[in-house]
């Protein structure tokens, strides 16, 4: 390609929402241009860095065994009603009518679609293993779209589906896929973890989020410094918390404690002289269901915090608000002194780590009064659930090791969903026994386009962006440095023939700019090498400049064609 031709629209000012590094190089680079709010058009050079992306992603899903498909990009509201999502999928979905006011969606994600292409075609388990994946436009309407192409409301997402007649078929698949997606993100030069991930609304059990640990990362997650582990904070695991500090021994007894209502755990512990270890936090709640809503306290350690996720998902709910002191009032609960001792007619849920615990002081449910000696023996294995959230510093699940908080982005999540769809949509297949069954089904997505940006959080300067071979939107920029030199233009100009039938990924900077223009051009877009062919043509030497090591070597123009070899390797 000539420089000259190529629709990259390069600026110098980036706009003014754009605060990471990725949206700004994008945008600047002439990579994409912004249409509205989280939309935005792939110009040639970001088309061609997706395209690349988007090969790596088909060739390994190709060889795993999946096979293609393209699915349309609206979908009938019916089929969302048939799975039960239609009304629990959140304002994320848009939903519209046609003219002949059929009810549609823009498809977030097509569990529904595929199963209903399977459905009815598939009816024996001699058919299965199945999986289908597309790589195709998607839409959610996020409430903050932000951060360029990490989160738009139209993105590209290679989105794949699997139906088993078994668990445990639909369990290899689910390793061969994180051997896939380890296989992907490593050719693609990425640095990730696996982690251990909450399923979200796409729901099911078993789920892992590939996670590219980067600075500007909008998820937390913990990271075990000694072993693999590492899981997102809303689904982390620790070895059970222990305190060095002695318990405050005490025979079961309600006790007077006039610390004021509103009071906070450390009030309570200041008060007893105790390590806030051993006192039960309780932190009320809001639970928001289909058709309707109520309080719902959950008890902790005084010393933790209440995992958001984690509750919301003990609780079964859609949705957990913050609760007014009327709220409270009104469920007849004491702010400052409630404690699950007692307490009656109100949903309640008790951290796992509290179980057959001893020792302990929480809120007697009356004013100016809490229970001491508190021993945790009488409570439904039911009422506990995991809702502390892990941090930095815990230890780590599987290994002892320490933990420490790190931020990733999210490029894929795998999902074993198994009969969530299949079951209320009625997508069976006759098993081994004549027994009909709904499949057993997995889900697997990889955010296409957010790589794109990904590619350059996880690789740029102050400069630009600086793509590796996999990801080059071209490999070289052979830049004539001034065009009216005519030696300069026809060795450059030959050089690029050359390489172009040779199916190279060449550019060729032939515009009538400075040179210090072109370099920064260079530099912005970030391709992988940069030869000068400069002044020092006349002695034999073109200069090659790496964009990664930013290192400049004179090569005679006798050795390039062995030089560039290398390069091109
Ligand atoms: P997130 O937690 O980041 O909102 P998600 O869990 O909703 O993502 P999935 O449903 O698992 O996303 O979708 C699969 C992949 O699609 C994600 O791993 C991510 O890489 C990508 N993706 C999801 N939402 C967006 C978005 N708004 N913009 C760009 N890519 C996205
Ligand atoms: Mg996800």
């Amino acid at each position: 390609m000539r420089f000259s031709k190529l629709f990259a629209p390069t600026a110098k000012e980036a706009p003014k929402d754009a605060l990471l590094p990725s949206h700004i190089f994008l945008i600047r680079g002439g990579f994409i241009n912004q249409t509205g709010s989280g939309l935005y058009n792939f110009l040639p050079l970001g088309k061609r860095v997706l395209d690349k992306i988007k090969d790596v992603v088909k060739d390994e899903m190709d060889k795993a065994g999946a096979q293609e498909v393209s699915m349309g990009v609206v979908s009938p509201a019916e089929l969302w009603r048939q799975s039960g999502r239609y009304n629990v999928y959140g304002k994320e979905l848009l939903r519209f009518k046609d003219r002949k006011d059929n009810e549609f969606v823009l498809g977030p994600t097509h569990e529904e679609v595929v199963v209903d292409i399977v459905r009815n075609r598939i009816n024996s388990y001699k058919q299965l293993p199945l999986h289908l994946y597309q790589i195709t436009t998607k839409f959610r309407d996020e409430a903050r779209p932000r951060f360029g192409l990490l989160r738009g409301r139209e993105f590209v997402m290679k989105d794949g589906y699997s139906f088993h007649s078994s668990i445990e078929d639909l369990r290899l698949e689910f390793d061969l896929m994180e051997e896939t997606y380890t296989k992907i993100f490593t050719r693609l030069g990425l640095k990730f973890r696996a982690v251990a991930a909450d399923s979200g609304a796409i729901g099911g059990s078993g789920s892992k989020e590939f996670m590219v640990l980067t600075k500007n990362g909008e998820d937390d997650i913990l990271v075990c410094d000694k072993c693999e582990y590492a899981a997102n904070v809303e689904a982390a695991k620790r070895a059970k918390k222990t305190t060095q500090n002695e318990p405050p021994e005490a025979i079961f007894a309600k006790f007077h404690t006039p610390i004021g209502e509103d009071s906070s755990i450390e009030q309570l512990s200041e008060f007893f002289k105790i390590d806030t270890f051993y006192t039960i936090k309780a932190v009320i709640k809001k639970a928001v269901y289909k058709d309707k809503s109520e309080i719902v306290v959950f008890f902790i350690r005084g010393c933790d915090a209440l995992q958001e996720i984690k509750a919301q998902n003990a609780a079964k709910a859609l949705e957990l608000l913050d609760v007014s002191k009327e709220d409270i009032k009104e469920a007849g609960l004491i702010a400052g002194f409630c404690g699950p001792i007692g307490l009656e007619n109100i949903k309640f849920f008790i951290d796992n780590e509290l179980k057959e615990e001893k020792n302990l002081i929480c809120g007697a449910n009356e004013r100016d009064y809490h229970y001491v000696g508190v021993s945790m023996f009488n409570f439904k294995s039911d009422r506990y659930a995991d809702l502390a959230a892990v941090e930095d510093g815990d230890l780590c699940p599987c290994c002892n090791g320490k933990l420490s908080l790190a931020k990733g982005i999210e490029v894929g999540h795998i999902f074993q969903l198994g009969q969530k769809y299949s079951s209320p949509m009625n997508a069976a297949f006759l098993d081994q026994n004549g027994k009909s069954q709904p499949f057993f089904m997995g889900c697997y997505g990889i955010g296409i386009s957010r790589l794109v940006a990904v590619m350059i959080e996880a690789n740029h300067d102050n400069k630009g962006c600086i793509w590796n071979k996999q990801t080059a939107p071209y490999m070289l920029d052979i830049i004539i440095s001034n065009i009216k030199n005519e030696t300069q233009t026809k060795f450059a100009t030959k050089l690029y023939e050359d390489l172009k039938m040779e199916k190279k990924e060449i550019i060729l900077d032939d515009r009538n700019e400075r040179f210090g223009f072109k370099m920064n051009d260079f530099e912005l877009i970030g391709f992988p090498y940069a030869l000068i062919v400069g002044r020092e043509l006349d002695e034999g030497k073109v200069e090659l400049v790496s964009r990664v090591s930013g290192i400049k070597e004179f090569i005679n123009t006798s050795e390039l064609n062995e030089r560039l070899k290398e390069v091109f390797e």
